[in-house]
């Protein structure tokens, strides 16, 4: 139903979207530029999506509560709009937001709405990225067998690509799930698929996968090759040490394979950097690792009094930095519940501003909001749609000759008769609203002409035969139907207009009946 997604035109936003190389405020301030521009054209998909390039970037920058709030609201947007695309990415980074919090769970549930609202205009290489996520979430739920098959599949989107560095995510990735799953030989195997990928196109692994490589080998016992592997790394990205966790972490795993291979000194020499490292830059998580290797390291040596010092140090530290990590995420918690209570809060404004507070049916705001997009449908789908539009009978002699509480009584009665016959169509198109004063819309879908006219036949009739007495006495309560059926150039005010010139029409011929667009007037009987 939505366009394309404007497939033309965005492949600045592709390029903010998959970045690799710029970095992040280059990234969010260039995103905000666009966002702007777009707000400045109306175009506000195009908005929407710079939008969510901000949160992502601000997301990984650790600024979650806003991340969070700006990636609700661009999912609610689009999922208003059914604008697929932005629904899938709205939920591939809501999916990553909790993985980091922990919340597997829900990282699954996102990723594979994303996955399903992936359709046939996204092209191969965008839907990489969301594959390959679901695979992860596959694998950190605990379905291994079910991720392989999404790594293959990922593989094969890969192809696509001109682009090496995609095909070694997947493996990169896929090898580490089997890694993570016990399965250090199939990872091996990915690997060398890995490796033979980056040689032939002359790519350099980086530090992410040179990482997998190491423990893979670790975990095979290959302790001299995982040292290589280490020293590659390090001399290789000399850069990266100084941002993050890079480079204690590789002098911990290289601390690690010099003791496996008996190198106590050089280990111990290692051990000692990366301990200064994490001290000096304050890698507390990394630090309560080094302590643990530091009591394996004075075992091996047979020193066991301190290997003992030391392992307690490291359970004394090893609690410190869960507490440390469980505060963080009570924090970051309640971030999300304000968020979501703020997002409740406006559904429940908006959804207040919708309905008719008399009858509770939806109120002409909604019905403006929605039809276009109902007729939309009906007419892409090829199937029937009717508008029918009710109005009471002179309704006014109600008001006057009883009171216009008794009035309002008789307009929440009939409205209620309405709702029940709109739920009666069992279609989640069957819509019934109030459209002002007396007069209410039922629009439903599915049905050819003369099921319609017995629907609203029926609905008259019920109107006309309800025990009405006990509220208005002797006046009668009727109403007048005019319906008119989607008609391929249909719109919303014309389909309305054709409704309201058969309602003027069943005014005229005497009231209390139905007429229908275009058809053989419907008799009453
Ligand atoms: P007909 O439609 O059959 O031509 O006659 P009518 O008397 O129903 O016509 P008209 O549309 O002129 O009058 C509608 C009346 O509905 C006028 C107004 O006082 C009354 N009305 C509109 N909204 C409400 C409401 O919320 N409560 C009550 N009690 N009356 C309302
Ligand atoms: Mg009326
Ligand atoms: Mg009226």
């Amino acid at each position: 139903m939505s366009p394309p997604d404007d497939a033309a035109g965005s492949a600045e936003l592709d390029r903010l979207e998959d970045w690799t190389g710029l970095d992040p405020r280059g990234r969010a301030a260039r995103a905000a530029e666009v966002e702007l521009a777009a707000a400045r054209a109306g175009d506000t998909a195009t908005e929407m999506r710079a939008r969510l390039i901000q949160a992502d970037v601000a997301e990984r920058g650790g600024d979650l509560k806003q991340a969070v709030a700006i990636m609700w609201q661009v999912n609610e947007w689009a999922h208003q709009y059914g604008h697929r695309y932005l629904i899938a990415r709205s939920h591939l980074l809501l999916g990553r937001t909790y993985r980091n919090m922990g919340d597997v769970a829900a990282l699954l549930e996102h990723v594979v709405t994303a996955v399903e609202h992936l359709d046939a205009s996204v092209p191969p290489r965008r839907r990489l990225p969301y594959i390959v996520k679901y695979a992860d979430a596959l694998t950190e739920t605990g379905s291994i067998e079910a991720a392989r098959e999404r790594y293959r599949q990922a593989v094969e989107l890969a192809r696509y690509s001109t682009d090496v560095r995609d095909e070694i995510l997947v493996l990169n990735n896929h090898a580490y799930a089997e890694y993570l799953s016990d399965e250090p030989e199939r990872a091996w195997a990915l690997i060398e698929r890995m490796r033979a990928a980056a040689a032939a196109r002359d790519h350099r692994l980086d530090p992410n996968d040179l990482d997998t490589v190491a423990s893979v080998q670790i975990a095979l016992g290959r302790y001299a090759e995982a040292e290589q592997t280490i020293l590659e790394a390090i001399t290789a990205y000399p850069e990266g040490h100084q941002e993050a966790d890079a480079l204690p972490e590789f002098l911990l795993t290289l601390a690690v394979t010099r003791r496996l291979q008996g190198a106590a000194e050089a280990a111990r020499d290692t051990l000692a950097e990366c301990r200064s490292l994490c001290a000096a830059h304050g890698h507390g998580e990394i630090l309560v690792r080094v302590l643990q290797e530091q009591a394996e390291w004075y075992a091996q040596a047979g020193d066991y009094q301190r290997a003992y010092e030391e392992y307690k140090r490291f359970h004394a530290a090893e609690k410190r930095v869960l507490d440390e990590q469980r505060e963080a995420q009570a924090r970051t918690r309640q971030a999300l519940f304000e968020v979501n209570e703020a997002r409740e809060e406006a559904e429940r404004f908006r959804e207040q501003a919708r309905r008719d507070p008399l009858t509770g049916l939806r109120n002409r705001r909604y019905v403006d909001e929605l039809l276009p997009a109902l007729i939309g449908r009906a007419q892409a789908n090829g199937t029937p749609m009717w508008a029918a539009v009710l109005d009471l009978d002179h309704f006014k002699q109600v008001n006057d000759l009883c009171s216009h509480e008794i009035g309002d009584q008789v307009l929440v009665m009939v409205a209620a008769l309405l709702a029940d016959t709109a739920a009666g169509l069992g279609e989640e198109s069957a819509m019934a609203a109030r459209l002002g004063g007396e007069e209410f819309l039922l629009v439903f879908g599915g049905y050819g002409h003369a099921e319609a006219l017995a629907v609203l036949e029926r609905l008259r009739r019920r109107v006309a035969a309800h025990p009405w007495r006990q509220a208005t006495g002797d006046v009668p309560v009727t109403i007048s139907i005019g319906a008119a059926s989607v008609l391929a150039d249909s719109t919303h005010p014309t389909l309305l207009a054709r409704a309201d010139a058969q309602l003027y029409e069943a005014k005229r011929a005497g009231r209390n009946r139905v007429r229908t667009a275009g058809q053989p007037a419907g008799a009453i009987r």
